[in-house]
């Protein structure tokens, strides 16, 4: 008996060690760990927006590399070039571009971080696995025009993702014709998404989206579709490990002019994926990370056919995105009243980093929104703003800053040349459309935070100062 159970025992400690294998097998099957993404993150590429002369450099320290083939497509409207890359010589196709919006380049600098990740030395082994089952093409940087200006369309004005069908831009033919060319078996479709939106109906933002996109109006599940819907159940594997709950599912209406829905109709089992706001991430390095890392992961998953076992009930159950979900700022409890009203409200203010703005945006009860920053006023009353009007002039420093705001000024009013900053906090002067008695919504968010014992807090132009700490409670757009 002792015999047989020792004999159970040790087997049972035989397969608990063979399925901790399985899972630290399934665990790591990305093999772009977060400690070796900082070893081939290409450095430089940490900005809000991302345009032709920032990669140029880096596609032609690549170009000596005889790891990757490049091409050049042709050019822009303007005159850029559009290159293709190809790597790998296995028999699956892989055809991933970026920022055919101009102003979405956050999956461009992963694109390049993929580049430094497969010639980096010690991938030889992940190299000769995956180059010899999978063709990798990708086409960073679609729209270099749009991405010079900042702007979402090409040149001339068109939105090259709405170009798939009427084909006007050189931008969206050099698109076409490549994957008419490669003839790939995947296509991933790399975008940026507004910072706005929230997973489903929790607060938190949609830092990755995806979307299998549909290739009718009934949104039919074919072949292709069904493996981009299978590949992407593999992405949410991988982004429940590296950062659970910030994952969406972008909506799937059928946009017959766009190039994914186009694709998938061609037979190319495509995935789109949008990388999108988090919480003090300006330049949205956290989805830059999770890109690169869905990129090798997608190789791997494709090449091995790993995906293949997912379940379209993974797919199906990411929530969907819900646009406008989460806030810029969000200033809870605030009290207000009107005629005699009392009224404890919620009040959100959306933040322009170009003009330097802050603006209300939204006021009442705001409890199933998000934000980026939240700050409880319970107990505090709303102030109107009140110019401090400049007839000599004036130095501020902080201190002499916060005893006007403590006198309940609020902005500066006359000529502005006057006025001296020499505080660390933003100063408001001459501003146009200010609230009134009460806040106001798209009017600029201005104002004063007061309880009994006197003004404790200033909202200027959407940054929250924090007169007993002397200290802004963020600073703007972080
Ligand atoms: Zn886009």
């Amino acid at each position: 008996m002792q015999g047989a159970l020792r004999k159970l025992l040790a087997g049972g400690f035989v397969a608990s060690i063979f399925s901790l294998t399985m899972a630290v097998q399934a665990m790591t099957m990305n093999s772009l760990s977060p400690t070796q993404y900082n070893d081939i993150k290409q450095s430089a590429l940490d900005k809000p927006q991302l345009d032709y002369d920032d990669i140029a450099p880096l596609l032609l320290q690549h170009q000596q590399n005889p790891l990757f083939q490049f091409t050049q497509l042709g050019q822009s409207a303007l005159g850029t070039p559009i290159w293709q890359i190809d790597i790998g010589h296995g028999p699956v196709k892989i055809l991933a571009w970026s920022q055919m919006h101009g102003n979405e380049s956050t999956a461009t600098a992963a694109l390049m971080d993929l580049l430094n990740f497969i010639a980096a030395e010690p991938q030889k082994n992940w190299r000769d696995n995956w180059l010899s089952k999978v063709s990798i093409r990708l086409i960073p940087m679609v729209n270099p025009d749009g991405a010079a200006a900042g702007s979402r369309f090409n040149s001339m004005g068109i939105d090259i993702n709405r170009d798939a069908k009427a084909l006007q831009s050189p931008e969206g033919r050099i698109l076409m014709q490549a994957a008419k060319d490669f003839k790939p078996d995947f296509g991933l479709n790399l975008h940026d998404q507004n910072r706005f939106y929230a997973v489903g109906d929790t607060n938190k933002q949609a830092t990755i989206s995806l979307l299998a996109p549909a290739f009718n109006e009934e949104k039919d599940i074919d072949e292709a579709r069904k493996k981009a819907m299978q590949l992407i159940g593999d992405m949410r594997d991988l982004l429940q490990a590296e950062l659970p709950g910030y994952l969406a599912k972008y909506n799937d209406t059928f946009s017959w002019r766009s190039f994914g829905d186009t694709f998938a109709g061609m037979g190319i089992s495509t995935v789109l994926i949008e990388s999108g706001g988090h919480p003090r991430d300006d330049n949205r390095q956290v989805a830059r990370k999770l890109n690169a890392q869905l990129l090798v992961m997608s190789v791997e998953s494709i090449g091995s056919g790993a995906y293949q076992q997912q379940p379209l009930s993974a797919y199906q159950a990411i929530p969907f995105n819900r646009d406008g979900g989460i806030k810029d700022v969000l200033i809870r409890n605030l009290g207000i009243s009107v005629n005699g009203n009392k009224a404890n409200i919620d009040l959100a203010v959306e933040l322009d980093t170009g003009s330097d703005q802050g603006r209300v945006r939204d006021i009442g009860d705001l409890s199933v929104f998000g934000a980026y920053h939240q700050y409880d006023a319970s107990g505090l009353q709303y102030q109107a703003p009140k110019a401090y009007a400049l007839s000599k002039a004036l130095t501020l420093d902080n201190a002499a800053y916060i005893a006007l705001l403590r006198q309940g000024y609020s902005h500066f009013s006359g000529d502005a040349k006057l006025l001296v900053n020499s505080s660390d906090f933003p100063v408001v002067i001459n501003p146009k459309g200010l609230s009134t008695a009460t806040p106001q919504r798209h009017r600029l968010a201005t104002f004063l935070l007061r309880n009994e014992k006197g003004v404790q807090l200033a909202l200027l132009n959407g940054q929250l100062l924090d007169l007993n700490r002397a200290a802004l409670l963020y600073p703007f757009g972080s």
